[in-house]
């Protein structure tokens, strides 16, 4: 398989190289050159199906038993043996368990897997990297326990100071390995991912230092979140609808390449919370750029959502001068439209989108637990308030269950009266030693930071 940049200048590159590569030098996010197909016969277990469904983007690089020993080996992690389990929270109506891993997140899912490409890449090659990523609270737990017991990768995770929660800090800075540095950013989370991109924009530094991505404009992270939507539809003899909580595109993307290849899906719902650009731009095919508010789903408080511009690339027939052209103004003009042909073409047929705001999501925790007895956590709850607006009854809704209620613990006893207990292996988080450290919005301060710990 080989991989062509969004913008249509960097070099196609194979899995391998994309992997590490993150963002094309284009600025342009990679993409498959073409989508493959499902086969028909397909493993229950989940790290066989997980192989299996990923073989053909990975090939030559990895062979099938390499991948299926890489996937064994990422799942194990999991508290589940069905790794992604899925119940039934009301008639007809499914929460897809994602959080069931390490770090509690569906994050897990990805970075699990992408620790072990980044090893076995490395190691073949006798390269080295640095991860740099900036936070909001999810992607730098998971990245730090998928990621850090890699012997090739030093990873340096940006997080804004004070607006994480405990239980998301806690993850990021009892990790005692020598090769991970959680730092305190004295600003907002856009403040870190600004940061991140400004050192990767900056060549000299991005080459010295071989600056590599973890977010989900990693190819590889979207990859591993497409074998869960063919599992939750391997559950049902018809098709069945998705409703995903959203923040950069990146699950639900995931979704949509599942449909591609043939996975028997009817709709993928859009659920944001009350920074709703995407639902807005499913209402009224505009996208528009407003401010950011701070919410109880904080990992889906996002202004712009990245991964989008994957789907941009195939809504304007693969032309890449053309989405760079169409993304240099949004970024001008804060705005952009579709055309009515391509919203017919691409949106319609796929999409339903929709919002919850915080008292909502109150609501629904506490409707939840009070008719079902199941805790959700609040990322987890616009999705189910979402997905109840969109339930046809004679379509199986599967809402993507992306956090463990004791990640966010305050919001689910505000709506309940019980705090959820962290699992076993989380227990004693609170009394493990923090190892941080306090730095000032500064990229100069930041980037001689990095470049005293890369090696
Ligand atoms: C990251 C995250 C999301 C949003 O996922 P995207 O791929 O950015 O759309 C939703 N819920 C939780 C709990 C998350 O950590």
């Amino acid at each position: 398989m080989q991989y062509i940049s969004t913008r249509g200048v960097a070099p196609s590159l194979g899995f391998a190289d994309v992997v590490l590569e993150g963002l094309a030098t284009d600025g342009g996010l990679y993409v498959p050159q073409s989508w493959p197909s499902l086969g028909t016969h397909r493993p229950s277990a989940y790290a066989q199906l997980a192989a299996n469904v990923m073989q053909s983007f990975v090939e030559p690089d990895f062979d099938n038993k390499t991948l299926l020993e890489l996937c064994e080996q990422a799942y194990s992690s999991f508290g589940e043996p069905q790794v992604v389990p899925l119940v039934e929270i009301e008639p007809n109506h499914y929460l897809l368990e994602l959080f069931h891993g390490p770090t509690l997140a569906f994050k897990d899912i990805a970075l699990q897997l992408l620790g072990l490409f980044f090893d076995s890449i490395l190691s073949a090659r006798g390269e080295h990297i640095t991860v740099v990523a900036a936070t909001s609270g999810d992607t730098g737990s998971a990245a730090i326990d998928g990621v850090s017991k890699c012997k090739n990768v030093d990873m340096v995770i940006l997080y804004p100071h004070g607006r994480v929660s405990d239980v998301q800090r806690r993850q990021m800075t009892t990790v005692q390995s020598p090769n991970v540095h959680a730092i305190a950013i004295d600003g907002t989370f856009d403040d870190c991912q600004d940061l991140v991109k400004a050192m990767f924009n900056d060549t000299v530094f991005r080459n010295t230092h071989r600056l590599a991505a973890v977010n989900s404009i990693n190819w590889a992270r979207v990859m591993a979140q497409i074998v869960y939507y063919v599992s939750a539809s391997d559950h049902f003899a018809k098709p069945i609808d998705v409703t995903v909580p959203t923040g950069n595109f990146g699950n639900v993307l995931s979704g949509w390449i599942a449909k591609q290849m043939g996975t028997p899906l009817h709709h993928l719902v859009v659920a944001s919370n009350s920074n709703d650009i995407l639902t807005r731009f499913f209402e009224n095919q505009t996208m528009t750029v407003t401010g950011v508010t701070p919410s109880l789903s904080p990992s889906m408080d996002i202004q712009v959502s990245s991964n989008f511009e994957r789907l941009l690339f195939e809504m304007n027939d693969r032309d890449g001068a053309q989405t760079a052209q169409q993304l240099q103004r949004f970024r001008e003009l804060g705005t952009f439209a579709v055309e009515p042909d391509q919203y017919a073409q691409w949106i319609a047929p796929n999409f339903r989108a929709g919002r919850c705001d915080d008292a909502q999501t109150l609501a629904t925790i506490n409707d939840v637990y009070a008719s079902s007895g199941i805790l959700i956590d609040p990322h987890t709850a616009v999705g189910v308030h979402v997905a109840r607006q969109h339930i046809n009854p004679d379509i199986p809704m599967v809402t993507l269950a992306t956090a463990h209620p004791a990640k966010f613990p305050d919001a689910v006893e505000q709506a309940t009266g019980v705090r959820p207990q962290l699992p076993e292996h989380l227990a004693d988080l609170f009394e493990r030693p923090e190892r941080t450290q306090l730095l000032p919005l500064d990229l100069q301060v930041v980037q001689k930071f990095v470049a005293s710990v890369a090696h």
